[in-house]
């Protein structure tokens, strides 16, 4: 898989491309904590400059995040709007731009994921560990000699105003 592109057909004007990569293309190590779930999409303009290839135009691939808060699973769409790279050709004539999107866009994923920065799955981002609260009608707490009231708990919350 690859986006070869020879220096030869890059036109002054620049050189329109726009296309998939299959998610395949991010190679992540097992456990790494990031998954993509998506094919990473670009929509480039690409203009030669003093030897140089320059990359402008938008990136965007769905990834699959561990919310460092709640330890939540996720679904974020990483984009990078606008997105500018270069690539040195280094003499060659031609340039392929697979491992320069693909770093780029890794190096965009958030470092420290938060799910309620999620753009297509918000949720609630509520941390596990030890529930703060007791229930009202533990029975460490009933006077002695009564059975826990449990409805009483209830019939204050169906009574709330809505
Ligand atoms: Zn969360």
């Amino acid at each position: 898989m690859g986006i070869r592109i020879h220096l030869a057909d890059i036109p002054s004007e620049g050189l329109e491309i726009q296309g998939q990569l299959t998610a395949s293309v991010f190679d992540l190590p097992e456990g790494d904590p990031a998954h993509p779930v998506g094919p990473l999409s670009y929509d480039l303009l690409l203009l030669q400059d003093e030897g140089l290839v320059l990359l402008e135009g938008i990136l965007q691939a769905p990834f699959e995040l561990q919310c460092v808060r709640c330890l939540r699973t996720y679904v974020q769409n990483c984009v990078i709007d606008p997105y500018s790279g270069e690539i040195d050709p280094e003499g060659a004539a031609a340039i392929d731009l697979v491992d320069t999107l693909r770093e780029d866009l890794l190096l965009a994923l958030p470092p420290y994921p938060h799910c309620n920065e999620s753009d297509t799955d918000l949720g609630e981002c509520v941390p596990p560990g030890p529930l703060h609260y007791e229930s009202p009608a533990s029975p460490a707490q009933t006077p002695e000699g009564e059975p826990p009231n449990i409805w009483a708990a209830l019939d204050q919350i169906d009574t709330t105003p809505s």
